[in-house]
């Protein structure tokens, strides 16, 4: 039987895949009769959607680096890691070529096709992926020509290996890896967001004390236990976060078991192996990968979805929301300036 994908699950690939299809798309883009995207480096013209750049206008690349910082950090204190979870190229490549690894488990036998054609197409994508961005710095038509000529100058060759090879390695084996040991966003986003920054977070007041349990029992809300009180709450996710610390968790009858059916769909889903029950962790990415296993989760209970969601540490706590943030007002005023200065100096 074919496997459809819940609502969420489609819409949330629907950001990555489309980034995916405008990054192979961009080096074909053609503006005025030229490549639209174009760093010609031994020109030393860089051309962008009409706008062409020469080498003492090197101030207005920085320029638009720095705007791009910023924006960056001020989507990150408004939004929280966005970027991680729908756009970093790490996230797109990595989802993608999971996506294949997954399809060709499920759909081929034996495993030993099933691998070579994952294989295949990863390095298929991957030597796709190294003349796509070398296309973005030598004219595209030639270059994909010269596959069949066999006529690539010697940096061409290197850079296309190069990134096919770094694509091919990065997506298909170190993935999340990278986000932990090597990404300096990854550091640095933590201290971007604050209390009112959105964040994958798990309603413990609903779903503690968590177990297994009978089909047939209802949700906490369907069998009028309500809610417990935050202490209450936070003591029963810890202990069963830290059995060495505080021992084995108790047992409890069906009726007091809260939301949580202890099913582990949402540690599973996770590509960086946290456990969403445990708190918020500055590994987290924000791809939504175990909302999507828990929503699945209790839509086949019939309990209400959003027992894990996205939410500030604010909205969870019932506070209100504050609207003079020190990050995102240092974040604004800077895009401002940046963008005040540029506008001056056309
Ligand atoms: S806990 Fe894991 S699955 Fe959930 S949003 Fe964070 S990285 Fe994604
Ligand atoms: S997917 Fe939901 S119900 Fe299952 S363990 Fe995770 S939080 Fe609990």
């Amino acid at each position: 039987m074919t496997q459809v994908a819940p609502p969420a699950l489609r819409w949330r690939a629907v950001v990555p895949a489309s980034l995916l299809v405008l990054f192979y798309a961009l080096p074909w883009m053609r503006w005025d009769g030229r490549q639209a995207l174009l760093f010609d480096l031994p020109a030393r013209r860089f051309d962008l959607f009409g706008l062409t750049l020469w080498p003492q206008d090197v101030g207005v690349l920085f320029g638009a680096v720095a705007v791009l910082t910023c924006t960056l950090v001020l989507l990150t204190t408004l939004a929280g890691r966005v970027w991680c979870g729908y756009a970093c190229p790490q996230t797109l490549w990595s989802g993608l070529f999971r996506w294949i690894e997954r399809s060709a488990a499920r759909r081929l036998r034996p495993p030993a096709l099933a691998s070579l054609v994952k294989h295949l197409a990863w390095a298929g994508i991957a030597l796709w992926t190294g003349i796509t961005f070398v296309g973005l710095f030598s004219p595209i038509q030639p270059l994909v020509a010269g596959v069949w000529t066999a006529r690539w100058s010697g940096w061409e060759t290197f850079w296309v290996l190069f990134y096919a090879t770094a694509a091919w390695a990065n997506a298909g084996f170190l993935r999340e890896q990278v986000c932990i040991d090597l990404c300096p966003y990854a550091r640095v986003a933590p201290l971007l967001c604050d209390a009112d920054t959105p964040q994958i977070c798990y309603d413990a007041c609903r779903a503690e004390p968590r177990g297994h349990r009978e089909r047939g029992q209802g949700s906490v809300r369907q069998r009028g236990r309500g809610l417990l009180d935050p202490t209450s709450a936070s003591d029963y996710a810890f202990r069963a976060a830290h059995p060495a610390l505080a021992g084995p968790p108790p047992r409890f009858a069906a009726d007091r078991l809260g939301d949580c059916l202890d099913c582990g769909a949402c540690v599973q889903a996770c590509p960086m192996q946290l456990d969403v029950r445990a708190g918020p962790q500055p590994d987290c990415i924000a791809c939504g990968a175990c909302v999507d296993a828990c929503d699945a989760q209790m839509r086949a209970w019939q309990f209400p979805t959003g027992l894990v969601k996205l939410a500030s540490e604010n909205a969870v706590k019932g506070r209100p929301r504050r609207w003079l943030r020190p990050r995102a007002l240092a974040a604004l005023l800077s895009l401002i300036a940046l963008l005040g200065v540029g506008l001056h100096s056309l």
